[in-house]
């Protein structure tokens, strides 16, 4: 990010992933940065805690727009450079034998793997030994234990000298020189074409698998992943239901979710529930997440299942508009709406 002459008073509203990086990248490039949260406590109002916050550029390459592919796998590198407990470790891609057709198909929609056979599998994953004949490992994709990578970003902000304000709801710009609106779905009166995409997960705590790496295992109606945040702990994800509904996950969503997780391995079998939950991820029509600048006040939004990976580009994207009144990256035209109705 290029570096001001001019520090600006910046408000950041919504301190869920993408206001975390708004305000961390604004307040390292030396503007005073003030992050305004409504929740009393840092991410219990904000979706992002419900993310397996993978990046995985390579395989969201399978149903999302190029853009996301080519600015995620440009951020992997500010994201390691970041963000302490980053893992890389890669993702492995499995399907039963019978779902063999499912794999092909990803392979072709998410190219950037090496093909694995059975020896490779077991030796990737000990705990999945014998299980899975193919795969596909995507090497270069990392990924993180959510509660704790948002932590370690609302701590940066404080340390890059920006001022938190928990417990304070912002209702409309102020003097500063720009407002940041990440407010999620409560943007949704300024961004109408914003709909919710609501996911369902579970957190399970494993005696008996200890997974090295994120896994997905392919299947043509209830694809799985599993990422694994150490101790035995392993979020399994995610439904993906056109709703803006939050109420909590359906039995329907459960049987699903478990019943693909005992497939992938009967060591979940013991394991323990400790959270069934779900969240409602704002997204735009074509799912790109998305800078919206009208002025002195700048919309980032629709984060979809992308928010994580992509949060350091719109961060980018923002402190470039801030500075200089225009992005010159070049992926920059693809994270950004020029306007909407408002
Ligand atoms: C089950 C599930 C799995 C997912 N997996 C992934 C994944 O693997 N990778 C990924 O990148 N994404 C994933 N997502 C999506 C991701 O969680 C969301 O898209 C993303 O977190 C949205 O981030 P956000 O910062 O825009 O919104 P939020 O995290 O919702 O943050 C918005 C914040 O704004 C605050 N706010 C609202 N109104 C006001 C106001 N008036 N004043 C002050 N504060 C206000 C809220 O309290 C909230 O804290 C997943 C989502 C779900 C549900």
């Amino acid at each position: 990010v290029t570096s001001v002459s001019a520090p600006r008073d910046i408000d950041v509203v919504g301190a869920g992933i993408l206001g975390l990086w708004q305000a961390l990248t604004l307040a390292r490039a030396g503007h005073r940065v003030r992050l305004i949260e409504a929740s009393p406590e840092p991410f219990s109002h904000a979706q992002s805690r419900f993310a397996g916050a993978m990046l995985a550029p390579w395989c969201e390459a399978e149903a999302a727009e190029p853009i996301v592919r080519d600015a995620g796998i440009v951020m992997l590198d500010t994201w390691k450079a970041t963000c302490p407990g980053i893992v890389e470790a890669g993702t492995l891609v499995v399907a039963q034998a019978r779902d063999v057709g499912e794999l092909r198909r990803f392979a072709r929609l998410a190219p950037g793997h090496a093909e694995v056979e059975a020896a490779r599998i077991d030796a990737l994953e000990p705990d999945l030994a014998g299980r899975f004949r193919t795969g596909l490992f995507y090497e270069r994709e990392a990924h993180m234990r959510t509660p704790a990578a948002l932590a370690a970003l609302l701590d940066a902000v404080r340390a890059a000298g920006a001022e938190v304000r928990l417990g304070e709801t912002w209702a409309k710009a102020g003097k500063a020189d720009f407002t940041i609106d990440c407010r999620g779905l409560a943007a949704r009166a300024e961004l109408p074409t914003l709909r919710g995409v609501r996911g369902e997960r579970l957190l399970v705590r494993a005696r008996d698998v200890a997974l090295g790496r994120p896994v997905r295992l392919l299947h043509p109606r209830f694809p799985l992943y599993v990422v694994p945040w150490g101790e035995g702990l392993h979020l399994i994800g995610a439904t993906v239901i056109e709703s803006d509904d939050p109420s909590p996950m359906t039995v329907r969503s459960a049987l699903e979710l478990l019943g693909m997780a005992y497939a992938l391995s009967p060591g979940f079998g013991e394991a323990e529930i400790v959270e069934l939950s779900a969240g409602v991820r704002p997204a735009f029509p074509d799912n790109v997440p998305r800078v919206v600048a009208r002025g002195r006040i700048i919309h980032v939004n629709g984060a979809h299942r992308h928010g994580f990976l992509l949060a350091p580009a719109l961060a980018r994207i923002v402190a470039d508009l801030v500075a200089h009144g225009r992005c010159d990256w070049t992926l920059a035209s693809g994270l950004m709406m020029s306007e909407q109705p408002a």
